[in-house]
């Protein structure tokens, strides 16, 4: 049983093809500036070297037909031919509150993912441009969305709701909706099996920290709150993104700017890590320069380091208590610095670090001290992987 992962952005699409039979992957790829001079693609077929090729692709459409043709071809391809796909697994950004899990895509389904597109205007148009296509050039196959605000549904409403006029959340949908969700989802039930434990007598906080970083408190095996909010800009600084702010300072920037859509660019595009610094949204080149002494670098990097500290401990004290802290995403699976002096000075809550254990990157291992009260773990996430599982479920 294959199953076809891919993940839709305005230009671009990423796809992975996976034996679901021992959940391998046998090819995967990307394809970059759809719609836009100087299309290309790099295809993977696991074992060989990656192929790029420049292709004019003029729409989503174009280029899925291109990567299934890749897929059957004979020397870069991994299926004898489409019989053996399955279906297809969508990344869909928002589910709004309709969508409380992954399900089979009918037409009442890409109804309601359009209706909650006012909520993500960038990112569910081109996952659904995904669906579309795949419908049109592999008619008759299923299809299921997987979305990444899933997970966050079981928040309760003191956690997702927001302290202004009731009527903004029942007229405009305005709340804490959460993302990431299936990395959270991933790694929270993952760190579980790892320690042998039911997730039911586990309180994680799990720290997915990447471009854009989220953090969510997973009680139960349920979420209970999560940093994100309406859209992807709340909580931690981000590579571009400002994270929490007094939302004075968006009145005040829209009065100085004039325009809505100016402040939304500032705050989503030219904030975070790369606004303070004006160095570079990549954590790389920030602790590079901060190692060199550029001030800016170092207190952008505090104020990264204080937010997840911040956010442990909170949602500690939410939880009632602590037991498991996982890290992933590029930050949290590589970053053995940042992951050391996030974790320094925790002993009051539980956590006894092992910086000797910490000095690894991409593997699933446990970083605390085996004394430790709370389990600090490093689990690589697998979004495509969860995907690929729910859309075998949803199919069967
Ligand atoms: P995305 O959110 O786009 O999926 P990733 O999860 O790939 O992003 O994370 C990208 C981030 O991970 C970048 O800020 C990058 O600098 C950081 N990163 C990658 N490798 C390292 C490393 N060795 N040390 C610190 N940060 C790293």
């Amino acid at each position: 049983m294959k199953i076809l992962v891919l993940n839709c952005g305005s230009s671009s699409l990423k796809y992975q093809v996976i034996d679901m039979d021992g959940e391998k992957v046998l090819a995967k790829g990307l394809v970059e500036r759809i719609g836009m001079d100087g299309s290309k693609i790099k295809h993977t077929k696991i074992g060989l070297d990656a192929v790029t090729r420049e292709v004019p692709f003029a729409n989503h459409t174009e280029a899925i037909r291109y990567v299934l043709n890749m897929l059957i071809d004979k020397e870069f391809g991994v299926l004898a031919s489409f019989d053996e796909l399955a279906g297809a697994g969508h990344r869909i950004v928002h589910g709004g509150e309709k969508f409380t899990k992954s399900v089979l895509v009918t037409e009442e389904v890409i109804k309601g993912i359009e209706e909650v597109s006012t909520l993500a205007p960038l990112h569910n148009p081109a996952n659904l441009q995904g669906i579309r296509a795949v419908m049109e050039v592999l008619p008759g196959k299923p299809n299921v969305a997987v979305f990444d605000t899933s997970f966050h549904q079981t928040m309760p409403s003191a956690s997702y709701l927001y302290a202004i006029p009731y009527e903004y959340y029942e007229k405009n949908s305005v709340r804490r909706y959460g993302f990431h969700g299936t990395s959270h989802r991933y790694v929270s039930a993952r760190a579980a099996e790892i320690l042998g434990k039911d997730p039911k007598d586990l309180r994680i906080v799990t720290c997915h920290l990447g471009n854009g970083s989220s953090v969510a408190a997973v009680k139960g095996g349920k979420c209970l709150d999560t940093s994100m909010g309406l859209s992807t800009a709340e909580g931690l600084i981000m590579g571009t993104r400002c994270g929490n702010i007094d939302p004075s300072v968006m009145v005040f920037l829209m009065e100085q700017l004039g325009s809505a859509k100016a402040v939304s660019d500032m705050v989503q595009k030219k904030s975070g890590l790369l606004g303070l610094t004006g160095i570079s949204s990549d954590m790389r080149d920030i602790e590079e320069a901060a190692e060199k002494g550029d001030e800016k670098s170092k207190v952008a990097l505090q104020i990264l380091i204080n937010g997840v500290k911040k956010y442990i401990a909170s949602y500690a004290a939410e939880m009632g208590g602590l037991d498991v802290v996982v890290f992933t995403a590029g930050i949290g699976e590589n970053g053995i610095d940042f992951r050391e002096k996030v974790c320094a000075d925790m002993e009051f809550l539980g956590i006894k670090f092992d910086e000797e254990a910490n000095k690894v990157r991409g593997k699933e291992k446990i970083i605390s001290a085996p004394d430790s009260k709370v389990t600090v773990m490093l689990v690589p996430t697998n979004e495509e992987l969860v995907i690929a599982r729910d859309t075998l479920e949803c199919i069967k």
